[in-house]
């Protein structure tokens, strides 16, 4: 427990500070710094943040710093200046949590960037000038300016968006676009953003496969095989017994807790006819399934003529909603994860993230 310790003998001569810990903050120790009497020049003010008092907190493993001075000293612009640099340095904090490059390193492991389309644009996305440690990430299926300000209200320094919120290149960083906002913001708040997208779609124990478990299958294959067949776009199943067409709709639903889908009947088939394969992709997935020899489609959403085409050659077609065939892996894979971080980062899903669109 650290108390109102003064170290006006350790920095500029005629300066007297003060450091006294808000016990009531868990695992963050809030440091109020009192200068008084500093008669000396800016120059020695910085010398004095950088050196003296920057190295004395890191010592004693403190994390975040408030810092206030004096309203006098706030009415002068270079010392504002000093005062917001000395802000960043202290809270560089490298006691608790992990490095960002921990944090992309793990999910580089699970899906690395290579398995991502050739047109896709994921890993990191925004990094902030000055690094912090990750203690907080915060999971997302889509990028929206409520779920970043949820991010920073959690006190995130990270956010894992599914989809990459920068698709199209930016030629500014302006307040007139929603999406340039949202980076104006995460740079501003020091928050980093990575996108795995179609990364996690190949990869095994991504997307594709959280969606292929609402069924219960002997084999389970990438409709577009990668250079390693392993991975790649979709899956083709092979369920372990028949299924009606209607309880397949049922264990669509509960998988993604949804309880509307649409759903096209295949030509001269019933709710109550069975089926034995099924072809998947999370998101949109016509390019995908097209051509596909399978009883039933599943993905989140398909054109009309896509749609009907497929029901023309007897092949039965659900629709969820995008990103309703999607959001539902950042759950499971919430928690491995925080167990991939050893539990050095707290993980969160999303509570405002959601599809824009609602059956009603
Ligand atoms: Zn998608």
């Amino acid at each position: 427990m650290l108390s109102a310790v003064n170290y006006g003998q350790s920095i500029a001569s005629q300066t007297t500070l003060g450091l006294h810990q808000n016990s009531r903050m868990n695992s963050t120790l809030s440091i109020r710094c009192f200068a008084a009497n500093i008669l000396e020049t800016h120059a020695s003010w910085r010398r004095s943040c950088s050196e003296q008092l920057y190295p004395m907190f890191n010592t004693i493993g403190s994390h975040l710093m408030i810092f206030t001075i004096r309203k006098y000293f706030l009415n002068q612009n270079n010392f504002k200046r000093y005062i917001s640099s000395a802000k960043i340095k202290m809270s560089t904090g490298d006691n608790i949590g992990v490095t960002l490059k921990k944090v992309t390193t793990v999910l580089e492991n699970f899906a690395p960037k290579k398995l991502s389309e050739s047109w896709d644009n994921t890993g990191l996305l925004v990094e902030p000038y000055t690094a912090r440690n990750i203690t907080k990430v915060l999971l997302t299926n889509d990028l929206t300016e409520d779920v970043a300000l949820e991010a920073h209200n959690l006190g995130c320094e990270m956010i894992v968006s599914y989809h990459p919120p920068i698709f199209a290149p930016m030629k500014s960083v302006v307040q007139s676009s929603w999406k340039e906002r949202i980076v104006s913001y995460l740079l501003e708040n020091r928050i980093s953003l990575y996108s795995p997208h179609t990364s996690w779609d190949c990869v095994r124990g991504g997307v594709n496969d959280w969606l292929a478990s609402a069924f219960s299958f002997t084999e389970s294959v990438p409709l577009i095989p990668g250079s390693d067949p392993q991975f790649g776009a979709g899956r083709l199943l092979q369920l372990t017994s028949e299924i009606s067409l209607s309880t397949a709709i049922s264990k669509v639903q509960e998988l993604i807790e949804i309880p509307h889908v649409r759903f096209a009947l295949g030509r001269g088939k019933q709710m109550s006819s069975n089926i034995k394969t099924v072809a998947l992709c999370a998101g949109s997935g016509s390019s995908v399934l097209k051509g596909a020899v399978a009883d039933l489609y599943l993905t989140g959403e398909m054109l009309h003529h896509d749609v009907l085409d497929a029901a023309q050659k007897g092949i039965s077609v659900i629709l969820t909603n995008h990103s309703d065939s999607e959001r539902g892996f950042l759950k499971v894979f919430s928690n491995n994860f925080q167990n991939l971080l050893n539990n050095e980062v707290q993980v969160f899903v999303s509570k405002l993230d959601k599809d824009p669109l609602v059956t009603v």
